[in-house]
């Protein structure tokens, strides 16, 4: 049975007031989220903040991003092992943010993945298809092809400790869900892909659907078999929208 996943992608927004008012918020409702696991990934700068607040209590926290290298002049980078320093229990790697404005492939995602793990993060590997590929008919193909970049230089066992969010990219900050058919469409076959060559891996790896993803929209996505919780951008930011979604987890 796979413990449901939400995480937040709080992106770059917050301030430190915002941010104390947010986890305040969290705190308080938190108790109530029984079942599924929850998670938030701020700015690197709030995560001190984050760690300070959120230590003790059951939610977890990880970096929106992570570099490909351990240490050394890589002006901007943040590594893997900072963001364990700090508490970090995940690092997002290959948000289609980054693969599109930072011109992130799927070789350098693939690093980025083997450096979390390498320092003992969870990595939380996005996957997803643009409208325009989608209308091409190729989303499986493009899902299969950043996941494979992944597997072929980590081994599909570095899935088992890993988690994998599925994000079409036209409805990521949109207001477009996909709805519960499409998304679970596109997890059973992620899942089935990694079957192929490790079933035991495939049965446990939790799969986030994330992309417009609301508290009134949340249940029926979350009721599919293959989907398993939710990568939370837009709603991640009000902690009672947040709260919503993680109790629609349960
Ligand atoms: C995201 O950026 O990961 C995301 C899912 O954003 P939103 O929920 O705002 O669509």
């Amino acid at each position: 049975m796979r413990q449901p996943l939400v995480a937040g992608n709080w992106k770059m927004n917050g301030s430190r007031e915002s941010v104390a008012a947010l986890l305040e918020g969290l705190k308080a409702g938190i108790g109530q989220v029984g079942k599924a696991e929850v998670a938030v990934c701020p700015p690197s700068i709030f995560i001190p903040q984050v760690e300070e607040a959120l230590r003790g209590t059951p939610i977890a926290w990880g970096g929106q991003d992570v570099s490909t290298e351990a240490s050394g002049a890589y002006t901007g980078e943040i590594s893997a092992s900072m963001l364990l320093d700090f508490g970090c229990a995940y690092a997002i790697v290959g948000h289609s943010e980054r693969r599109t404005l930072h011109c992130e492939s799927d070789e350098l995602v693939a690093r980025k993945f083997a450096a979390a793990r390498g320092a003992g993060l969870k990595p939380i590997l996005c996957v997803g298809e643009t409208l325009e590929e989608r209308e091409q008919g190729v989303t499986e193909q493009v899902c299969a092809r950043q996941i494979d970049a992944v597997l072929d230089r980590e081994g599909v066992a570095a899935l088992a400790d890993a988690v994998i969010a599925y994000e079409p990219v036209w409805a990521i900050g949109t207001g477009k869900v996909a709805s519960p058919e499409q998304a679970q469409e596109v997890h059973a076959f992620i899942r089935g892909r990694i079957a192929a060559r490790d079933a035991g891996v495939a049965e446990g790896l939790r799969i986030l659907y994330g992309g417009s993803m609301k508290p009134d929209n949340a249940a029926e996505l979350l009721a599919k078999p293959d989907i398993d919780g939710g990568l939370i951008g837009g709603a991640s930011l009000k902690a009672g929208d947040f709260l919503g979604i993680c109790l629609a987890a349960n």
